[in-house]
């Protein structure tokens, strides 16, 4: 697996292209604003094609572009407890960057805890709420990767202040399914830059094992 990274418009969300070289398949994990356009232009140029698209969770800045995909009948994969906010992104404008322009989208296929094969890779999908109720991690444990979305990132965690955020409820995905993964595991964020379990586990100053 090779791992492309955008970040995003308007607030620096990180889209993820996942490339199976052998089969000339992309996954993208996320769809920010631009998304659409960076991995579409990606699969002309290469003679690619995008396959699937994995959302973290149903925030409205990792969903602007979503919409797009729809359009393109390119399967899109979330969690049922965000299906508000993908159903009815505008409940999040309050929230939003105002005058940004929020579309509902169609999720093609819930997921929650369990293995997805898509795009030739094969993933473990775990539930990490606390940031939000559908937050999923992707774990490719072939090439030791995680995609966190907004539960962790490089020294910090997702805020709790959100509707449906609480961090008790993170903290406990955290320790129990992010930190138990192979210290070695790199954690893809949905902000900011890559880290890994061990990095986070001993030094994160929000959930740390001591
Ligand atoms: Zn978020
Ligand atoms: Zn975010």
């Amino acid at each position: 697996m090779r791992i492309k990274l955008k970040e995003c418009e308007p607030i620096g969300t990180n889209a993820y292209c996942l490339l199976n070289d052998d089969l000339k398949q992309v996954i993208l994990v996320d769809a920010p604003l631009g998304s659409f356009e960076w991995s579409s232009e990606f699969c002309k140029k290469y003679n690619y094609e995008l396959v699937a698209v994995l959302l973290t969770h149903g925030h409205w800045d990792h969903i602007l572009d979503a919409h797009l995909f729809n359009e393109q009948k390119i399967p899109l994969y979330g969690h049922q407890a965000d299906s508000l906010l993908f159903e009815q992104p505008e409940r999040m404008m309050q929230y939003a960057i105002p005058g940004i322009n929020i579309r509902a989208l169609e999720i093609n296929h819930w997921i929650e805890t369990g293995a997805i094969s898509v795009g030739g890779f094969s993933f473990e999908v775990f539930e990490v709420p606390g940031h939000c109720p559908g937050s999923l991690m992707f774990y490719h444990k072939d090439s030791n990767a995680a995609f966190v979305g907004d539960a962790i990132f490089a020294g910090g965690v997702g805020r709790c202040d959100l509707p449906g955020g609480d961090f008790k409820v993170l903290e406990a995905s955290i320790l129990n399914k992010i930190y138990t993964l192979p210290l070695d595991t790199q954690l893809y964020p949905g902000h900011g830059p890559m880290t890994t379990v061990r990095i986070e586990r001993s030094g994160n100053p929000f959930v740390s094992i001591p």
